[in-house]
């Protein structure tokens, strides 16, 4: 999973547009912790700065004044494989028609074929990520055609798969979004500056205004000359192509920024929705509703308004903890719960709490936060799930569990209940939950809890990269 943003200055002003870039992946985050980097246009020559670790410790001002640009995408990584320094991402090429940088959120399913395709026809490859297939499979197709966008257009055609990108040509910012619409990407604008980020959070922070969702199937290119959309399958109308788009539902539920709109329906209404959808369908008697923080706190505000009961705070998530805990023993994993959360004694002594958390995967963190809780002075302790069982992996790179690790493939709901120690468990129906989605104009990719992988399942080859296996 990764946060893209792209920024170009349609003006001949000279322009530091890094700053710009800056802001827009500080606001992506929470999208990917692991690397971040931009990667900037100044008239014709690139360069790049990226590195392991958080957007903030990577640049300073020093940093992004020399970087300038009038046109720059950055990106900012979560970690699914191990990719190396070499992997991190923007990725920069000088190819026979100039100098190009990519930024993606991908899961190319015919990876394997096509990098074994192009090694066999002379390509090296410096990384094991998709962006670089993406970019090599660009730079050929890109001599046989007429623009950067018919490239594209053949590109696409190539991959199997699901991907949002943007890249940065000579004289262009482009972005991509697969067929299917499954990540998000989106165009704002201020000023006589175009932008496309993941989601609008980042226009919100820059005081850009939204102006749409890329459609599925949409190639668009920015330049002085103006804005042009090509389209992976023209022969369809605008709203079929929506219509006929499946953005993940982990979006709604965990993915995106509570202050973010995808496909005109408010993140934070859909968990709002959401929590008041569970209140109907697993409602319980508790003193006080309580959100995991700080994804669970929007469905636990609907979970409290449907029963009529207080919301109120009773963990609370310290920020500043790194990654870096060795978790390989149980008592190393519960320390690193302790460091993550602390529980607020005095507001959840003597009651009968109820906590809204987005899902439950593996089940691990929500077992020691209910055992804080009951240590605490809790009287009882009800979960409450603001998405369904999760049953399958997710092959497209949002969710890297496999079928072992997901105990709602090998246990009932009592089962589940009983290993993580919670007096009552409970998770709202795939059906409310899509409801619970009113404004959305597109279909929703839900694999994780149907099975049912719109986008198809990786090659042969790639099922024992991600070790995953189907039902
Ligand atoms: Fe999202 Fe689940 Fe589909 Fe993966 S399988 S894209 S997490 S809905």
């Amino acid at each position: 999973m990764s946060g893209l943003f792209g920024a170009i200055n349609t003006s001949d002003r000279k322009s530091d547009i890094a700053k710009t870039v800056y802001y827009g992946i500080f606001s992506l985050q929470h999208r990917g912790q692991e690397s971040a980097g931009i990667a900037v246009n100044n008239n014709g020559t690139f360069m790049v700065h990226k590195q392991p670790g958080m957007v903030a410790d990577i640049f300073d001002d020093v940093t992004l004044s020399a970087l300038g640009g009038e046109c720059a995408i950055g990106h900012t990584r979560g970690a699914d494989k191990v990719i190396g320094s070499d992997g991190i991402q923007p990725i920069l090429i000088k190819s026979r028609v100039g100098n190009i940088a990519l930024s993606s959120d991908s899961s190319i399913l015919n990876d394997d074929e096509i990098r074994d395709d192009l090694k066999n026809q002379g390509a090296i490859f410096q990384t094991n990520t998709d962006s670089e297939i993406i970019l090599s499979l660009f730079s050929r197709n890109r001599i046989g055609t007429e623009d950067s966008e018919h490239a594209l257009l053949e590109t696409m055609k190539n991959i199997k798969g699901v991907y949002s990108f943007v890249l940065m040509t000579e004289d262009k910012l482009i972005g991509v979004r697969d067929p299917y619409g499954m990540r998000p990407l989106v165009l704002g604008k201020k000023g006589d500056t175009y932008m496309l980020s993941s989601e609008n959070c980042a226009f919100d922070a820059l005081d850009a205004e939204l102006i749409r969702d890329i459609e599925p199937g949409e190639i668009i290119s920015i330049s002085k000359e103006g804005i042009n959309s090509l389209y992976f399958d023209d022969a369809k109308t605008s709203e079929q192509r929506v219509k006929d788009g499946n953005v993940c539902i982990f979006e709604y539920v965990y993915v995106a920024r509570p202050d973010s709109v995808i496909d005109e329906m408010s993140i934070f209404d859909s968990r709002y929705k959401t929590g008041q959808a569970l209140a109907k369908e697993h409602p319980c008697e508790c003193d006080l509703v309580i959100g995991a923080p700080d994804s669970g706190n929007a469905a636990a505000l609907g979970f409290a308004d449907g029963l009529g009961v207080p919301f109120g705070m009773g963990l609370l998530k310290n920020r500043y903890v790194g990654r870096t805990f060795i978790k390989s023993t149980q008592e190393q994993r519960e320390l690193a719960v302790r460091m993550k959360f602390a529980v607020l004694k005095t507001q959840v002594k003597d009651k009968r709490i109820a906590i809204v958390d987005d899902s439950l995967v593996r089940g691990t963190t929500t077992k020691h936060i209910i055992r804080f809780l009951k240590d605490n002075g809790a009287k009882e302790v009800h979960v409450r799930l603001a998405s369904p069982e999760v049953k399958f992996p997710c092959c497209y790179g949002v969710n890297a569990s496999t079928n072992a690790d997901l105990p709602a493939t090998r246990m009932t709901v009592e089962e589940i209940r009983d290993m993580i120690g919670a007096d009552s468990l409970g998770y709202i129906s795939l059906k409310s939950l899509k409801e619970a989605l009113p404004t959305i104009h597109c279909g929703t990719c839900s694999a994780c809890f149907d099975g049912n992988y719109i986008a198809g399942k990786p090659c042969p080859k790639t099922d024992s990269v991600h070790n995953v296996t189907y039902n």
